[in-house]
């Protein structure tokens, strides 16, 4: 073996220890500067001094070995440190999409619009059992059996006649009285369930946030106050409310209440029936017999209960026109609202 080909040995040595233990980039570049440019251009020209023939060209192709050698070396050095962007296997130039994180169903996005507006008035809020007892669904509620009251709501049983679906959160309000003391301020959102064929205006299934407060000295002009607040928070402040004398079992006065159609400013649309008006929520004092039932001087305090469909407010408030909307989990509609 030449002096030469000892060399390039020993050297073959170091470079690989040295490339093995790369820490970055700079060195990798140094690694670069001093074997294949400065030591092979070192190389060549001792090459040029090898008289001998044979000699010349085994050397030759011992260095020639060792330039592969270290130009695959730092290739895949160069891959390792993902430095080489002319390679094929990576383009760092391509625009990845963003990630959509999605977002809250529109159901529940106007509930939490509508719970911080009441939260921020006081209200605290009461979750109850959707399978329910007759007792807290009905009896309590003013509506004992054989009332005919308890037509107005066709009613899923699981045993009939005392275990149900609950047909509205009313009777959260009743569990909430039963444990508690006024003064009472709450709102029980959740599902209810009535027996109705689905159309573009009703589901067997539907949301409902009620209300309730109980105190002394509570009057219709709190009602007032608490609801049209909620309306304008919600659909604005140009609406106009208004109160309507209708009949529930659990409250006395009772009211429906009206909001001009946000569809047709009043001008009269398919929303509003051309009536100008949309019947938002149901509402009224809470009846003597409910108070004393679950054990209140009805003489002493009062309190008034009102109830919203969520589903309902969701069409008027997204204009969506068919109630089924709200289940066809449509995404690009979605994105829209
Ligand atoms: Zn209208």
């Amino acid at each position: 073996m030449s002096n030469l080909e000892a060399e390039i040995n020993s050297k073959e040595k170091l470079f690989l220890e040295e490339i093995s233990t790369l820490k970055n980039i700079n060195d990798l570049n140094t690694i670069k500067d001093v074997y294949l440019k400065k030591y092979m251009r070192v190389l060549y020209s001792n090459l040029k001094t090898v008289k001998d023939l044979e000699e010349k060209k085994n050397l030759g192709k011992i260095i020639n070995d060792f330039k592969k050698l270290l130009e695959l070396k730092i290739s895949e050095t160069e891959d390792r440190f993902s430095l080489k962007t002319t390679s094929s296997e990576y383009d760092f130039t391509i625009r990845k999409d963003s990630i959509k994180l999605g977002s809250g169903h529109p159901l529940i996005k106007l509930y939490k619009k509508i719970e911080e507006i009441l939260i921020s008035m006081g209200f605290s809020v009461v979750q109850g059992p959707e399978v329910e007892l007759d007792k807290y669904n009905f009896e309590m509620l003013n509506m004992p059996s054989h009332h005919p009251a308890r037509d107005m709501q066709d009613t899923f049983y699981i045993t009939a006649p005392n275990v149900l679906l609950r047909s509205h959160t009313s009777s959260v309000q009743i569990r909430t009285m039963l444990e508690k003391s006024p003064p009472i301020q709450i709102i029980s959102p959740g599902t209810v369930y009535r027996v109705d064929d689905i159309d573009p205006q009703h589901t067997p299934m539907f949301y409902q946030v009620e209300g309730l407060m109980v105190a002394e000295g509570i009057s219709f002009a709190n009602l007032k106050a608490v609801l049209i607040t909620l309306l304008k928070e919600v659909f604005g402040e140009s609406i106009e409310v208004r109160f309507r004398p209708t009949y529930y079992p659990y409250t006395e006065p009772s009211a429906a209440i009206d909001m001009s159609c946000t569809e047709c400013g009043k001008r009269g649309c398919r929303t509003c029936g051309y009536s100008g008006w949309i019947t938002v929520l149901g509402s009224g004092m809470v009846h003597p017999n409910v108070l004393e039932g679950v054990g209140y001087d009805s003489s002493k305090y009062s309190g008034f209960a009102f109830g919203l469909g969520l589903n309902r407010l969701a069409l008027i408030y997204y204009g969506l026109g068919e109630i089924r909307k709200l289940y066809e989990n449509d995404i690009s509609l979605w994105d829209q609202i």
